[in-house]
């Protein structure tokens, strides 16, 4: 049997390495000092950032783990209540760091495909009392969950928003890959998160940056951040070298496209062979794909699959994920649909 020459990473968009006008850009960046707000290359990104997003302000952070924490530490107190999707990434995935780090308390409300119900959504707005810490911050995330990636579209996310303003509470939106669902939404990103109140994007996701992620907010809320985020250890003095790529990043988000259509290629095929693929639902970069069909378990079939040199996650017992990338080329989608069809005889 054929084994690649190539590693095919299917594990993740994160994988990707940066492109070489990126490390020439890095190796060409001027640079200076973050803290002492100087690094032109830094101050450029940002505001391409605040541009990109139409807000105000934008701070560049380390990751998006980074962006959400300075997020809720800027916008919330101590003690106070937070609304989070049940299973959002700031909630499951952060090593508790909203109740270590930020001292909130997360109240994680259910939700469909990244949809909050409107009714339950008001119900857990709680006001202070006696007895009860407020409400302060709701949260949100788009593209939802990172095993599936759903593209949440603006008329809800403009209800959400209209219900949380009504309280007097801000809106958080974890945008990791939310170049992505605008793509996918056909809507321009500014527009997607005109009323969220702050905004965070990962540039290693799909955009092939080696780290970095953006927050956008408003003036008052990024001054803020910029301070959270020297607490948080982020004062990243000639940070301008990595922000070099990420402004490479910002002027080739349509690059992303291409890598819908090979998630969407890659599903189809997936589907013909047998496995579990809900179309519906593949929406961006990323395909969540069930096994039980072809009766196997995701720790064998990462496994075999690994030793042709392709890599799949594993993201429960019967499924795995996987996610579109520029560094899967559209003809080594050929090659993974013949290797498991190798796989399966
Ligand atoms: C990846 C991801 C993060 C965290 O980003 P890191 O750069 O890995 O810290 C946060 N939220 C969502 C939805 C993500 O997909």
């Amino acid at each position: 049997m054929t084994v690649l020459d190539k590693i095919l990473d299917l594990r993740s968009d994160t994988t990707t390495r940066p492109t070489e006008e990126m490390r020439e850009a890095m190796r060409n960046a001027e640079v200076g000092d973050v803290v002492l707000r100087d690094d032109p290359t830094v101050e450029k990104l940002e505001k391409m950032g605040a541009e990109l997003f139409g807000k105000e302000a934008c701070l560049f952070t380390a990751t998006g783990t980074m962006s959400n924490q300075t997020a809720v530490l800027s916008m919330t107190g101590k003690g106070e209540q937070i609304i989070v999707h049940e299973h959002a990434h700031i909630y499951n995935l952060e090593l508790s760091a909203l109740a270590q780090i930020c001292g909130v308390q997360a109240r994680p409300v259910a939700t469909v495909d990244g949809r909050y119900d409107l009714d339950h959504l008001r119900e857990n707005i709680i006001s202070a009392s006696i007895q009860n810490p407020p409400t302060t911050l709701v949260c949100m995330e788009n593209s939802f969950n990172l095993n599936k990636g759903l593209a949440v579209d603006k008329a809800h996310i403009d209800e959400v928003c209209k219900i949380a303003h009504s309280h007097d509470i801000p809106v958080y939106m974890d945008g990791a890959r939310i170049l992505n669902a605008a793509l996918a939404l056909e809507i321009p990103v500014k527009e997607l998160c005109e009323n969220v109140d702050a905004v965070s994007v990962c540039l290693t996701k799909g955009l092939a940056c080696p780290i970095g992620s953006l927050l956008a907010g408003s003036k008052e809320t990024i001054e803020k951040a910029r301070r959270m985020r020297q607490m948080l250890g982020g004062g990243w003095r000639q940070a301008g070298i990595v922000a070099a790529a990420g402004i490479v990043a910002l002027n080739n988000i349509d690059s992303l496209k291409a890598d819908h259509e090979k998630a969407e290629i890659l599903a189809k095929g997936l589907k013909d062979l047998g496995f579990g693929i809900d179309m519906n639902q593949v929406q961006t970069n990323i395909i969540n794909v069930d096994l039980t069909p072809l009766n196997m378990e995701s720790e064998e079939f990462c496994a075999l699959l690994a030793e042709k040199n392709i890599k799949a996650k594993n993201i429960g017992k019967t499924n795995v994920r996987m996610i579109c990338h520029k560094d899967i080329e559209f003809e080594d989608l050929d090659t993974v649909l013949d290797t498991l069809k190798e796989i399966l005889q």
